[in-house]
């Protein structure tokens, strides 16, 4: 590949809105055939909406969402944002937060008003060893059944309430997807979120392989899995969970509105955090290696 060719497509690409790292970028796109995607943030646009609050065991719902807000306030998370935010408005300012913990792609710990509080996906609160009850069971369930992510609240060794976020989809990320089939790429969906709602952004959009409810820190064993199997794997994603993963990419794809870590870890970044961006970098690199040919 001649030098002045790649340096074409790179100022071709900052057109497009593509920050390319350096010009032999392009040349690792070629063989490219399997694209995974992080779900929120990347297809949805991770701004999330706190959309219901059930309490069970003749607890209040308000209380419910100003003690999580309380904690949520301290996490960076967009589904700790959504429900903070929530509790701001509900309530105005919230009661202090201390010992916070942040349980990487589990959820949050603190204490609120004297209560020892958890906060995160359904299964945290069990594996801590605390009480379940079985209406927090179904709740969850009809939560994800209506593609929700179900939040569980719980305080002083029990759940006590369920927290229902959703999430929408990307007006792009649909055209973006069929794009990528089109020039012979196979999507596949990565997530730490609930296989059901998971499944239900991946039928929007037109993916068919999912693999969720993936740990932050197991994100680059699928990838590393993929490469074992022979693909040659593009990795597109947004967060501090998604960085190791699109280091290990043969090409890491960073929107540019996550965050820094994700972008240093990345090959490209997509100036507008918009999918299409990633077709519009494929295609440029087979175009301008062709004109090298
Ligand atoms: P993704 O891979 O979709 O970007 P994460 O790995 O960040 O998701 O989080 C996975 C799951 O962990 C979330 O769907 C949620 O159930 C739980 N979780 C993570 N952080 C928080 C938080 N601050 N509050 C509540 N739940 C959380
Ligand atoms: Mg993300």
């Amino acid at each position: 590949a001649t030098p002045t060719a790649l340096l074409v497509g790179t100022g071709r690409g900052a057109q497009l809105g593509i920050l390319i790292k350096g010009p032999e970028v392009l040349e690792s796109t070629r063989r490219i055939d399997t694209v995974v995607l992080d779900k929120t943030g990347t297809v949805t646009t991770g701004q999330m909406t706190l959309v219901d609050a059930i309490a069970v065991d003749g607890q209040d719902s308000d209380e419910l969402v100003r003690l999580a807000g309380a904690v949520e306030a301290a996490s960076e998370h967009p589904i700790a944002r959504a429900i903070a935010r929530a509790a701001a408005d509900q309530h105005g300012t919230l009661p202090q937060v201390s010992d916070f913990g942040n349980l990487e792609g589990l959820g949050v710990r603190g204490t609120v008003d004297g209560h020892d509080m958890l906060v995160g996906r359904p299964r945290l609160l069990s594996e801590q060893g605390w009480q379940v009850p079985v209406d927090i069971e179904r709740a969850t369930a009809a939560a994800e059944a209506a593609g929700r992510t179900a939040i569980v609240v719980g305080w002083d060794g029990a759940a006590r309430g369920v927290l229902a976020v959703a999430d929408v989809v990307k007006p792009t990320s649909e055209e973006a997807i069929a794009k990528l089939r089109a020039l012979g790429l196979t999507p596949v969906l990565l997530t730490g979120d609930n296989t059901t709602v998971a499944r239900t952004v991946a039928a929007e959009v037109g993916i068919d392989q999912v693999i969720a409810e993936v740990l932050p820190a197991d994100k680059v064993d699928v990838v590393k899995r993929l490469q074992a199997e022979g693909k040659v794997v593009a990795m597109v994603g947004d967060g501090v969970n998604d960085a190791a993963a699109l280091a290990q990419a043969d090409l890491g794809l960073a929107m540019g509105t996550g965050t820094d870590v994700a972008i240093e870890a990345s090959d490209l970044t997509l100036v507008r955090g918009d999918l299409m961006a990633a077709v519009d970098a494929i295609r440029l690199s087979r175009r301008t290696l062709r004109t090298i040919k």
